[in-house]
Formats: structure tokens, C-alpha cells, sequence
């Protein structure tokens, strides 16, 4: 950073909202460099900050593991677009899932929707209780809050819509009822990003991959209001130290400047892809919170920016196990990988790959069966998405009749063509 720069206030304040998402999108956190008139910052990859006398920093920063220019810039951009005071960027998702539970103290409980990603449930059942912090799950947390709360429940964990089922919580119901006990609340919105649902006014809010959106980079967000929070996290973020680069942020917030033209578009395809998969006999059922026929749609209006699904769905094959997985093979736009919110689909079987680690009982309870597949749409066009995922469930149906005559191992009917 060169001396003369405006030093950045910390910490930040939550921009006019006069401007729509876009507009933030694009100029929140992206000033013009007043020495050399850049319109893109320089990537600041200094680690240390050059001091005019002891103790006093020429500029805002001191060292980069406790703030970096290009993350503060970030870190704005996304408070802006969460309409939150703060936010905070870690290096991964799971960090700042980490770094949320160890923001309590030992002996603190937590109540979580069963449904989480897999990370934050090996976090949840094999990492906090390391320090003292129970978790206990629910498949059904807007009936059984009240129940589950305790004297040191602390914190609520909501995954809205949930990986990879695509259900949804109505955060408001559980809000009112946490916020009464002053129970803090955390939303996992990494399948729907700020774009599309704002969690804030019930508590904190954690987001991850559709930020960034172009795959490549690993890192994680979360914005909030709260004074107390701020000076809280902050410290943890310095003292254990899970910062991402600043090449990462740099990245990163290149990326977000998109965000509401990917999450329309991804969207949009989600929608056709949708569609096309109800129409189809080679498919169980179809989990979209963008469709009229999901179970929670109205919670989708209600909570979801123009009732928009998103870009992830998932859907089980007829045909178990081996079709989910022929069914991966044979796409040939939706690449089989894991993770989501990228420019480019994405197609994975959640029972052997993200969600291996549930045990199955607890996961088929979830509605993670071996036949369900999960799809993250990306911006393609959507004519080709669906014609990807026609021609890939035909192959399917003719290799499962080759192989397996007329019943597969799992018991599901053979689905005729
Ligand atoms: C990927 C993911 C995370 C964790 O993010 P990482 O950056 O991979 O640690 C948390 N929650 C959800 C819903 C995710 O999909």
C-alpha cells in the first residue's frame, strides 16, 4: 500500500442502501487507486507494513496475517452485499465454521438441522466436543426448538436450503424463538449466496463457494452486526490465524462482482433442469426449492430474493446406486466433481463422495439415498444443460438393461423406457 493511500476505516460500516446488489457488487470496496488512478486494486502481497515510529503504521495495516488490503476490501464488498456491518473472510469455509464454535465457550450446546454439509458435521460430531461444545441435530428444528434448548444452548445452526436435499427452514420462525433466549443464530447460505437470500436480520450468516463462483479458489465469509461478534471473530481470526491470501481475496472479489449475474442465470438453468428431470420416467423425484412442487416452496417466496431456487438441485435416479453413478459418467457438459457454485456444472452422488462420511442409516433418515445425484448448475446455456442431462439419463436406462435385466440390486423397479 503506498503512504499516501486513504487509510480504510475499520471496522467498516454498512454502505448507503440506496444502491441495489449489483451496483454494490461492482464498486463496494473497489475504490481507484489515488496514487496510479488503477480501477482494479493492486494484489498487496506485502506481509509486513513499513512503521514512520514505533508502534505507528504509515497506513492501516501492520501485518497481513491481522488484516491485508486486499481481504479489507473484500470483507467490505460482502458486509455491503449481506446488508450486514461486518464481514469477516477465513480460509476455507470449514475455518470459519471452526472459528464460529470456537467462539464458545467450553461447556456451550448447540442445536444444528441434521442436514448440514458434510464438513460441518465431522466438525460438529468429532472436533467441537474437543472443546466442550455439544452439538445435538434435528431433521426438524422449526417444531422442536423450543424442546431442544437448554440453559447453555448457545447457538443455532440452520443450513437453508440443505446439502444436498434442498430443504429449506423458515429462519424467521427459528429466530424468534432463538432470539428470545438470546440464543445466536447461524445460517449456512453457501447454496443460495447473498444474492438471492439475506439471512441477516436473524443472526450470523456463513457463505462460501458462489462468492468467489469460478472454482478456484477455497475460502469463507461471514457477515453480522454485532459489535461484540466483530471484536470476537476478529481477534480469532488473527489469533488462530485461518486468513486467506491475498491472492485469494484478490480472486475473490473479482469474482463477486458477478455474483448476481451468476446466481440469476444459475438459477435459471436449475429451473429448466428442473423441469426437465420431473418430466422424466427415469426419475424418482425431483428436490428443487425453485419448483412448484417442492414441499417448502412457500418458504421460498417468502425468503428467497423474486422466489428464485438457485443453482443446486438434486434428484434420485430409478435404478439405485449403479445408475446414480453411470448417470455422473455419462453427462458430458456437468463434469462429475465435487463441490458447487461455479461458472461450470457440476454433478456428484452425495452417498459415495461429499456425504460418505454419514453413516448410512443417519443419512438415508436425511433423504441421502445411494440413487440421489445433486447437480450444481453453472452458467452454461440451459438448452444445452438439459439436453445434457436427456441424453445422460437415456444412456443410463439402456445400460441398466444390458447389465442388470429387469430389477437392480436396490430393489427399485427397472424404470421402462
Ligand atoms: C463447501 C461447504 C462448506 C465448507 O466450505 P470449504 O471452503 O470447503 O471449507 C460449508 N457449507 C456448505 C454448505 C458447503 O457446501
Amino acid at each position: 500500500m503506498v503512504t499516501d493511500h486513504a487509510p480504510i476505516e475499520t471496522p467498516p460500516r454498512a454502505p448507503s442502501p440506496v444502491h441495489g446488489f449489483g451496483t454494490l457488487a461492482v464498486h463496494v470496496g473497489s475504490d481507484h487507486d489515488p496514487t496510479t488512478g488503477a480501477v482494479i486494486a493492486p494484489i498487496s502481497l506485502s506481509t509486513t507494513f513499513a512503521q514512520s515510529a514505533v508502534g505507528q503504521p504509515i497506513g492501516a495495516f501492520e501485518y497481513a496475517r491481522s488484516s491485508n488490503p486486499n481481504r479489507e476490501n473484500l470483507e467490505k464488498c460482502i458486509a455491503s452485499l449481506e446488508k450486514a456491518k461486518y464481514a469477516l473472510a477465513f480460509s476455507s469455509g470449514s475455518a470459519t465454521t471452526a472459528i464460529i464454535l470456537q467462539s464458545l465457550a467450553a461447556g456451550s450446546h448447540v442445536v444444528s438441522v441434521s442436514d448440514v454439509y458434510g464438513g460441518t458435521h465431522r466438525y460438529f460430531t468429532q472436533v467441537a466436543s474437543a472443546h466442550g461444545v455439544r452439538v445435538t441435530f434435528t431433521p426438524s428444528i422449526e417444531v422442536d426448538i423450543e424442546e431442544l434448548i437448554m440453559p447453555e444452548t448457545k447457538l443455532i445452526w440452520i443450513e437453508t436450503p440443505s446439502n444436498p436435499t434442498l430443504s429449506l427452514v423458515d429462519i424467521r420462525a427459528v429466530a424468534n424463538i432463538a432470539h428470545r433466549s438470546g440464543i445466536m443464530v447461524v445460517v449456512d447460505n453457501t447454496f443460495l449466496s447473498p444474492y438471492i437470500q439475506n439471512p441477516l436480520e436473524h443472526g450470523a450468516d456463513l457463505v462460501t463457494k458462489y462468492i468467489n463462483g469460478h472454482s478456484d479458489v477455497i475460502m469463507g465469509a461471514t457477515a453480522f452486526n454485532s459489535d461484540a461478534l466483530y471484536e470476537r471473530l476478529k481477534f480469532l481470526q488473527n489469533a488462530i490465524g485461518a486468513v486467506p491470501s491475498a491472492f485469494d481475496c484478490w480472486l475473490a472479489h473479482r469474482g463477486v462482482k458477478t455474483l448476481h449475474l451468476r446466481a440469476r442465470q444459475a438459477s435459471q438453468n436449475a429451473s429448466m433442469v428442473a423441469h426437465a428431470l420431473e418430466e422424466s420416467i427415469h426419475v424418482i423425484a425431483v428436490n428443487y426449492p425453485g419448483s412448484n412442487s417442492h414441499k417448502q416452496r412457500k418458504i421460498a417466496i417468502k425468503q428467497h430474493r423474486d422466489g428464485l431456487g438457485g443453482g443446486m438441485l438434486s434428484f434420485r435416479i430409478k435404478g439405485g446406486k449403479p445408475a446414480a453413478e453411470r448417470f455422473c459418467q455419462a453427462t458430458q457438459i456437468f463434469t462429475l466433481a465435487e463441490s458447487l457454485g461455479g461458472v461450470e456444472s457440476l454433478v456428484e452422488v452425495p452417498a459415495s463422495m461429499t456425504h460418505m462420511g454419514i453413516p448410512k442409516e443417519q443419512r438415508e433418515a436425511a433423504g441421502v439415498f445411494d440413487d440421489l445425484v445433486r447437480l450444481s448448475c453453472g452458467v452454461e446455456d440451459g438448452v444445452d444443460l438439459v439436453a445434457d442431462i436427456r441424453q445422460a439419463l437415456e444412456k443410463v436406462v439402456v445400460a441398466t438393461k444390458v447389465t442388470n435385466g429387469l430389477a437392480n440390486g436396490n430393489g427399485h423397479p427397472m424404470s421402462n423406457v
